[in-house]
């Protein structure tokens, strides 16, 4: 436990609890009742200056470790996370007509998504509460980052994907040596499945939202965007939205550098999804409470039919002034191609549906062109290679002939 951790707050009846009083969930509001990790900020205020990051040669993540409520005895033996290269774009800015755009490339991290960020934590408080095994359902990002910071620290995991999880994912979590249960149903019943068990044995649990320190390590990339850009964020940050925890830690990010004075002003949010999958849209569209919505999308990591941190997203857009937007799954295809072959940067479907989102809210005007953004992607495409596939177009098998060489190269226009 960090020194700097103040208690936690209910975000369904703001109710705060001391170290100790809470742990997981609201003794008050039960399984609903999701906590959100306070600082004292006035004590980080004096730690945490620009010199302070100026110095700090630790290019990772655990630069921020202060903030993160997590003990730092053990951040050195774990595996890089973070500090994912913030890339000034040109040809995509140019094509969307933005001004400034840059791209934070969560594929990147050592499993290939930002759930890094999250797991990476969770096997920390893991082995700070003496657990034995660690637990997690999802949609397979989580999964798989969770077996593979879990292998690196050589605590056993057990881990529920949906059966429809992509076989990059699949393929990494088995690799990485942890117990796979391939849960024949949808993400929901791979969820349920897993909150029984680890009732039932005592695991660590890292599932999304119930976990509130989850939040504290996806926030980092708010942290870095904000810190590569010499602490003067872009107008916008886009980025999709499944369970709800990412845009909530990148919504907590912004707000605490603004407390600890850092940056003058928190970024909107753009949170997007999939109209085959958009929850947190109709909900907004109707102004109504979140209700459940189909699973009916190719981006599987938000194929979220009950999202389970809908306060903290729905105030991460709420409070700092953004927008919600769905996509067909044919754009977030058009955006996989369009970012490949624009910037050389090859996500999943669900990290580029925040492209597809913002090209989006630019044609309709939620976004303009001379505002700032920073788009992220979240996901490695080499996760999915199956979606990829339907992305491009199949090239066919050529004889060894010049001639016929020749003939192709004309038409691909290269001669
Ligand atoms: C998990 C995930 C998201 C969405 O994050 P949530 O916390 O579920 O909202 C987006 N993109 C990718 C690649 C993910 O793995
Ligand atoms: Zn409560």
């Amino acid at each position: 436990m960090s020194k700097y951790i103040r208690g936690y707050r209910c975000t369904v009846c703001g109710k705060f609890f001391a170290p100790g009083e809470a742990e997981l969930t609201c003794p008050v509001c039960g399984e609903k009742g999701i906590l959100d990790v306070e600082y004292d900020y006035d004590a980080l205020k004096k730690v945490l200056t620009k010199e302070y990051f100026q110095n700090n040669k630790n290019y990772s993540m655990w630069r921020y470790a202060p903030m993160m409520g997590i003990e730092e005895s053990h951040i050195d033996e774990m595996l890089r996370i973070g500090w994912t290269p913030l890339n000034k774009s040109h040809n995509l800015a140019k094509e969307l007509g933005l001004k400034e755009l840059y791209i934070k490339d969560d594929g990147l991290n050592p499993s290939g998504s930002s759930k890094d960020r999250a797991s990476g934590v969770a096997v920390l408080k893991a082995i700070e509460s003496g657990a034995k095994v660690i637990a997690c359902s999802s949609t397979g990002n989580a999964a798989s980052s969770c077996a593979c910071h879990a292998a690196h620290m050589g605590l056993p995991a057990v881990i529920f994907v949906p059966k429809r999880a992509p076989i990059g994912k699949l393929t990494q979590i088995s690799l990485y040596g942890a117990t796979l249960v391939i849960v024949d149903g949808d993400y929901k019943a791979a969820f349920s499945l897993s909150k029984e068990a680890i009732s039932k044995y005592g695991w660590y649990n890292r599932n999304a939202a119930i976990n509130p320190y989850m939040v504290e390590g996806k926030k980092t990339v708010s942290l870095e965007i904000a810190e590569q850009l010499n602490f003067k964020p872009t107008d916008w940050v886009v980025v999709s939205v499944g369970d709800g925890c990412t845009v909530g830690g990148v919504y907590k990010g912004f707000l605490e550098l603004y407390k600890l004075g850092l940056i003058e002003k928190v970024p909107r949010i753009l949170g997007v999804q999939s109209e085959g999958c958009e929850p947190f849209v109709i909900a907004s569209r109707n102004h109504k409470p979140l209700e459940e919505a189909e699973e009916n999308t190719l981006a599987d990591s938000i194929a979220v039919g009950i999202p389970r941190n809908p306060l903290k997203a729905l105030r991460a857009i709420e409070n700092s002034k953004g927008a919600w937007i769905s996509v067909p799954d044919e754009d977030i295809l058009k955006a996989m191609s369009l970012l490949g072959r624009t910037e050389g940067i090859f996500g999943e479907p669900a990290a580029v549906a925040s492209v597809a989102g913002l090209k989006k809210a630019l044609l309709e005007g939620v976004i303009s062109k001379d505002e700032s953004v920073t788009v992220i992607i979240t996901g490695n495409g080499l996760k999915d290679p199956n979606n990829a596939q339907k992305a491009i177009v199949k090239p066919e098998i050529m004889e060894p002939n010049m001639k016929k060489l020749d003939i192709y190269l004309k038409e691909k226009g290269v001669i």
